[in-house]
């Protein structure tokens, strides 16, 4: 069954609470900005960039006000360059590689100027790029998440006929349901996919490889398959009370914030968001937004082992956010079904070498919980492909190329890293692509 993922977002959505942190530019302001740039030659901001995009030349596009082109150049290099340029944590990426910071200036706002280049294309719906001449080839992609979409679009562009299987009913992966609103609306998300899908890609929504389409099947009708599913459900902390009302995982929390209106931040007093990485820090920073009282980040080991960012960290801080660290759950406690708190645990010991302290336990008033200790990975499915070599849950493949041990196969994205910036599944899909490309012209 193909069902067209162009839904509307009709639902009032909690995500709409927000109040974007970067919002876009206007015309003076973008102006003004790309004239303070440097036009550096070797520009470090460009080899920051996973996709290497051209920023200085499309940074004096938007200075010449020649924005299709500025837009294209960024598009040319990184197709999902509005996602990107939204969500990339720029501050350790090509705004942290930006020269103005070794002289002391505000690095230049690179990812606003992208955002407002390529939005600007999207209102004038400008179609960059088309199909190219066929192949006659066919290749599958299993999952439409950032390296499932950069690998379809490349392959399009390169001529070979491309469907995307996608077992949910909207496409993107986290892109439109798990990177925090306060950084990327879905509907944006949304919009950058269906620019993706008129290059000349089907999106086959609502479809689950292995199970609504045998495997077997899919082999006999395509050259190549590509797999970028992700990874699966939130993981579990494994310890007494988690299937209390007011504990979820936090993927799960805010896909349900993202695409509807079933979290009540106004009914909740104090929140705990469990985990040291960057969706939990994301977590306690949207849960500050939406104005709960008191959020507290609890993490087993020391702030210096966190690995989330520091300058998101820092925010949070100053957003209000409390943390505990060298502190983890013992039980998430409840009464008449609902959370009431958690009782914790002191740690001690870093690097690895985590132990309790004996006789520290104490209680943590709290009225919510939000699990952020990792997603599940997803085996299912691997199990089915011949040949592939899986460790520790992920599929093994070639660094360069991404073909996994079934030369049928190609494989990027969290499935293969364990979970990456947006910008690196990108620019992993892409390069699949171009091995993909190689290989299906030698069997031609
Ligand atoms: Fe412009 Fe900074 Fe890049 Fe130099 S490093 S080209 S100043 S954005």
């Amino acid at each position: 069954m193909s069902v067209s993922f162009v839904e509307k977002l009709e639902c009032p959505r909690t995500e709409l609470l927000f109040e974007e942190s970067k919002p876009l530019f206007n015309k003076d302001q973008a102006v003004s900005e790309a004239s303070r740039c440097l036009f550096c030659s070797d520009a470090p901001c460009m080899q920051a960039c996973p996709t290497h995009i051209n920023v200085p030349l499309f940074i004096r596009q938007i200075m010449t006000e020649n924005l299709n082109g500025s837009a294209k150049t960024i598009l040319s290099a990184n197709i999902m360059g509005l996602s990107c340029a939204h969500a990339c944590p720029v501050e350790v990426l090509c705004e942290g590689a930006c020269v103005m910071n070794k002289e002391g200036k505000e690095a230049i706002h690179i990812g606003r100027l992208q955002r407002y280049a390529v939005e600007n294309a999207y209102a004038k719906g400008i179609n960059f790029f088309s199909k190219g001449n066929s192949t006659g080839k066919k290749a599958a992609i299993i999952g439409s998440g950032p390296a499932g979409l950069s690998c379809a679009a490349e392959l399009a562009r390169l001529g070979h006929e491309v469907v995307v299987y996608e077992s949910r009913r909207i496409p993107g992966g986290l892109d439109s349901t798990a990177v925090a609103p306060y950084k990327l609306f879905s509907d944006a998300a949304l919009k950058e996919i269906a620019f993706i899908q008129r290059i000349g890609i089907e999106i086959k929504t609502g479809i689950t490889i292995g199970k609504d389409f045998a495997l077997s099947e899919l082999e006999k009708q395509y050259d190549l398959i590509f797999v970028g599913i992700g990874l699966g459900q939130d993981s579990l902390l494994k310890i007494p009370g988690e299937d209390l009302t007011g504990c979820m995982g936090v993927v799960e929390w805010i896909e349900n914030i993202k695409r509807n209106n079933s979290f009540n931040p106004g009914s909740i007093q104090s929140a705990a968001v469990i985990g040291g990485g960057n969706t939990a820090i994301d977590a306690v920073r949207e849960l500050k937004k939406l104005k709960v009282p008191k959020v507290t980040l609890i993490y087993r080991r020391t702030e210096r082992e966190m690995s989330g960012y520091k300058h998101e960290k820092d925010r949070a801080a100053q957003e209000g956010v409390e943390f505990l660290f060298q502190t983890t759950p013992l039980e998430i406690l409840g009464s008449g079904g609902r959370v009431t708190g958690i009782k914790l645990v002191k740690t001690k010991g870093e690097d690895g070498r985590l132990s309790v302290v004996s006789g520290s336990e104490f209680n943590f008033l709290c009225d919510f919980v939000l699990k952020a200790a990792g997603q599940e990975k997803l085996s299912g499915l691997f199990s089915q492909i011949k040949n592939l070599k899986i460790e520790n849950g992920l599929i093994k493949v070639h660094p360069e190329t991404f073909q996994t041990d079934n030369p049928k196969y190609y494989a990027a994205g969290d499935c293969v890293s364990g979970g990456e910036e947006v910008v690196n599944s990108v620019a992993d899909g892409k390069k699949a692509a171009k091995a993909m490309h190689q290989s299906l012209l030698k069997g031609k």
